[in-house]
């Protein structure tokens, strides 16, 4: 799962939340999941 501050917008994992969601580059207390974007191969016939 990440997350993405709306603050400075950058992304955050979870590895750099400890308990309390903060973003860790400017302290916003509002963050956003995003979800990875998912690689899916499509095959047109
Ligand atoms: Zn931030």
């Amino acid at each position: 799962m990440m997350y993405k501050c709306l603050n400075c917008s950058k992304e955050i994992t979870l590895e750099q939340i400890s308990e309390k969601i903060r973003c860790p580059f400017c302290g916003y207390r509002i963050v956003m999941k995003t979800r990875p974007k998912k690689i899916s191969k499509v095959l047109a016939r």
